[in-house]
């Protein structure tokens, strides 16, 4: 079995050989390291390896995670899972970046809980770009009106958009997927909302979005392993 640390530098040589193939500077990649499920050690271990970007799905294993590892002074958070109203308050006292506002709702939660102390919060909104009714992530239509409410939160940074595309291993489908985003992208910047991150690609589709204009990548499983849920939150 590959250590924490080549399987890290696998996904790093991945993201290196995608970059390559498209002629991208590999510098416009972020790697966001997806440590939902695994222990706050193995956290630890690729922190001392120079992994500084970490991604969590439920707000009780991000509030445990980060009181454990409040050592590591510049360890960033994102917080990448659904969001509920009764979470908010986690999320902004512990993340530095959310991935996942899709309504006005919590957005305004997040900026009035938002701690004075600490810069503003950085956000992206995830984008329904496969059309299935039950995802979660706002409507193209109605992703202006959303972008601009953010924009006048005073203890939020509007910085991006996120996605999800859907469960399938249709390539094309996938990229056309990540296309969407990207004009979802260009069409907030005619609108004069200019944003730098595309959060796109997971360990089995990272490199379709580099391919395709992503700027940070979330890869848990090819670093870290296959999950287990065991501890799973009710929320
Ligand atoms: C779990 C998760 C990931 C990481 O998925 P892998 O397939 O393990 O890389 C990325 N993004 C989100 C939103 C996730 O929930």
């Amino acid at each position: 079995m590959a250590t924490l640390f080549e399987a890290w530098q696998g996904v790093q040589g991945r993201i290196g050989a995608a970059c390559t193939a498209c002629a991208r500077n590999v510098a416009e990649i972020s790697l966001l390291a997806v440590s939902k499920t695994f222990p706050a050690a193995a956290v630890r271990e690729l922190y001392t390896l120079g992994q500084r970007s970490f991604g969590e799905n439920y707000a009780q294993e991000l509030q445990q995670k980060h009181a454990e590892l409040a050592d590591c002074s510049d360890l960033n958070w994102h917080f990448i899972g659904p969001l509920q109203s009764n979470k908010t308050r986690i999320v902004a006292e512990c993340a530095s970046w959310v991935h996942t506002v899709d309504r006005v709702k919590i957005a305004e939660r997040l900026s009035q809980q938002r701690p004075e102390h600490l810069p503003p919060l950085n956000v992206c909104l995830q984008v329904n770009v496969s059309g299935e009714t039950s995802k979660s992530g706002v409507q193209r239509a109605e992703l202006l009106g959303l972008a601009q409410a953010v924009q006048t939160l005073p203890r939020l940074q509007l910085r991006g958009l996120m996605c999800i595309p859907e469960a399938t291993d249709d390539e094309v489908k996938l990229a056309k997927q990540f296309q969407l985003l990207k004009q979802c992208q260009a069409t907030l910047a005619e609108y004069g909302i200019e944003l730098d991150t595309l959060s796109m690609g997971m360990s089995s589709d990272l490199e379709i979005a580099i391919a395709n204009g992503t700027t940070l990548v979330r890869v848990g499983s090819a670093i870290f392993g296959a999950r287990h849920y065991p501890k799973q939150e009710q929320e």
